[in-house]
């Protein structure tokens, strides 16, 4: 049966129920205490605030991780399901500093939509701006939660017009805040004429939910101060009259943002946030791949890595890799063909990710994340299906903007270091390089922060101590063309040549005017700053 709204087939309900997507925002906006309300309400964890005490635990246990605290910054991700109502979410979370924005990309990929927390005193700030750019290039659809309303913050105009302005996106508030800073007292819900009060006293509740026929119902008066209920009902009115309706497909097809006003330190707006992502936000949607597109109900298993993570357990020295399943419905065991080396592979031990744990999974639904341990055969960007050779595209790899030489502190670990450099290469961590003339190898990182992440892993988990030092090259290009043009073009250029862990070749160099030099005088290749994983 076709579904009137998308003109698609009605997806099997199971798929249908799930919800994927990611959180993001700037630095301190709350992102952190938000996914622990998720759970709270998820009914995944019993008490807010285990998630924090949880990643406590894991992360003293290393010197990496202890660094990853200390700046706190998130380096790592990591994806939690959970059920809310009908609905199955799968939140993946996305590592917060800029640093690691290529990671970020990549995991916007595996998601069909993204949760934007802007802190209401600050508004848009830089690193949402950028995250809000990329899910602006997939077109993912946003749904925008106005966090720390119980603190002073900006007028409520305001910060719609700067995510407007900012952002260039329609903006429509599916509530409003009652009040602001100390006099905040709850939300009017703009789509279902209540008002949900916020209880200061209890953070893992919210106290109370007044039906209210319109704005003019005297109830309103039993429960809100006179001077804030002409204040509420001025502005809702003016909001009507300025701010675009709520249009669902607008939000589906990324041009519009609905808004809800809360407080997740206090519970507050959290499930009416909730209740809106399982409304507003799509059903798992269909992944382009090549020689065709996969869609969600199709019977046949697929699904991709979109991340591989090593030594989320230091007992164990396995590498997870986050697959997103793309269609069908797959059962644990399951022998899936590996479409790059053309291998079967036996899903014998996938793993699903909840609050506080990781546990088997006996079955997965197009829509939701699993783990796949294994001992590097699974890379960015793989894909596995039933045998159809699919290829799911659109992950890319960036050119690194910091190009650094590594060796090793003793001479004589030089193949460990290479083995190292590759697991970190495979992770998507670093871009190593082995030039052509010469030995050792350069690393390409996209923030400075990477390479003390990468030298204190080295360490840790190779226990082999290593030198960065500064590298004659600034740039690196992936050089494309023919088979042959791209050998010859490499002959012809040895001094700046290198191969990547793909042993894709690789272009380096320290001018503008020699990638200029290349365009000009080898009109059988071309350099690019990506190249799409595979
Ligand atoms: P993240 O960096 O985005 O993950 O932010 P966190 O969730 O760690 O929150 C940053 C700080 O803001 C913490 O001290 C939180 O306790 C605080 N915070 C989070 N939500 C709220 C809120 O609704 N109101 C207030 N006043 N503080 C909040």
């Amino acid at each position: 049966m076709l579904d009137t709204q998308t003109n698609r087939p009605e997806l099997p309900p199971e798929i249908a129920r799930r919800r994927t997507f990611a959180i993001i925002s700037h630095p301190d906006a709350g992102k952190t205490t938000l996914t622990e309300k998720f759970l709270l309400y998820g009914g995944a964890i019993q008490m807010a605030g285990q998630v924090r005490a949880k990643g406590e635990a894991r992360r003293t246990r290393s010197d990496f991780m202890q660094m990853e605290k200390d700046r706190g910054i998130s380096v790592s991700a990591s994806a939690m399901s959970f059920d809310f109502g009908k609905f199955r979410f799968n939140l993946v979370d996305t590592p917060g500093h800029s640093d690691f924005s290529e990671d970020t990309y990549r995991t916007l990929t595996a998601v069909d939509a993204a949760v934007m927390v802007v802190d209401g005193a600050k508004g848009v700030e830089s690193q949402t701006q950028k995250l809000f750019e990329v899910c602006r290039l997939r077109d993912l659809p946003i749904l925008t939660f106005c966090n720390k309303m119980d603190r002073e913050s900006r007028d409520t105009f305001d910060i719609i017009d700067e995510i407007q302005e900012n952002l260039a996106i329609d903006v429509s508030p599916a509530s409003w805040p009652i009040g602001v800073g100390r006099e905040f007292m709850g939300t009017y819900d703009m789509l279902n004429d209540r008002l949900e009060l916020m209880d200061r006293a209890d953070r893992n509740v919210v106290a109370e939910s007044v039906q209210i026929e319109s704005l003019d119902d005297p109830k309103l008066a039993d429960h809100v101060p006179e001077h804030l209920l002409e204040q509420l009902r001025e502005e809702v009115e003016m909001a009507k009259e300025l701010l675009p309706k709520l249009d669902p497909q607008a939000v589906l097809e990324g041009h519009m943002t609905p808004i809800w006003f809360g407080s997740a330190i206090n519970s507050f707006g959290v499930k009416e946030l909730m209740d809106g992502i399982g409304t507003y936000g799509p059903e798992p949607q269909i992944q382009t791949a090549e020689p065709r597109k996969i869609a969600p109900e199709e019977k046949k298993v697929a699904g991709f890595v979109f991340k591989v993570q090593a030594n989320m357990d230091p007992k164990h020295r396995d590498r997870v890799a986050f697959v997103r399943m793309a269609s069908g419905h797959f059962k644990r065991g399951m022998k899936l063909t590996h479409v790059r080396t053309k291998k079967p592979m036996a899903i014998s031990n996938p793993v699903l990710f909840l609050a506080s744990d990781r546990e088997l999974a006996e079955e997965a639904w197009a829509g939701d994340i699993i783990g796949i341990p294994n001992h590097g055969q699974l890379r960015i960007g793989d894909t596995l299906t039933e045998g159809e050779a699919l290829r799911v595209s659109g992950i890319p790899s960036f050119a690194p903007e910091l190009l650094q030489g590594v060796r090793a502190g003793d001479p004589l670990k030089a193949k460990h270091l290479e083995k190292a450099l590759m697991q970190f290469a495979e992770e998507g961590a670093a871009k190593v390089f082995k030039p052509m003339i010469g030995s050792g190898f350069i690393v390409g990182v996209v923030g400075q922060l990477q390479f003390e992440v990468l030298a204190s892993r080295i360490e840790m988990e190779y226990g082999l101590p290593v030198r960065f030092d500064q590298s004659q090259f600034t740039s690196a290009r992936w050089v494309h063309g023919d088979r042959k043009a791209v050998e010859k073009f490499a002959d012809m250029n040895k001094q700046h040549i290198s191969y990547d862990n793909d042993g894709d070749v690789v272009f380096l160099t320290r001018l503008q005017w020699d990638i200029d030099r290349v365009a000009r005088d080898y009109p059988d290749v071309t350099l690019s700053a990506t190249k799409e994983m595979m």
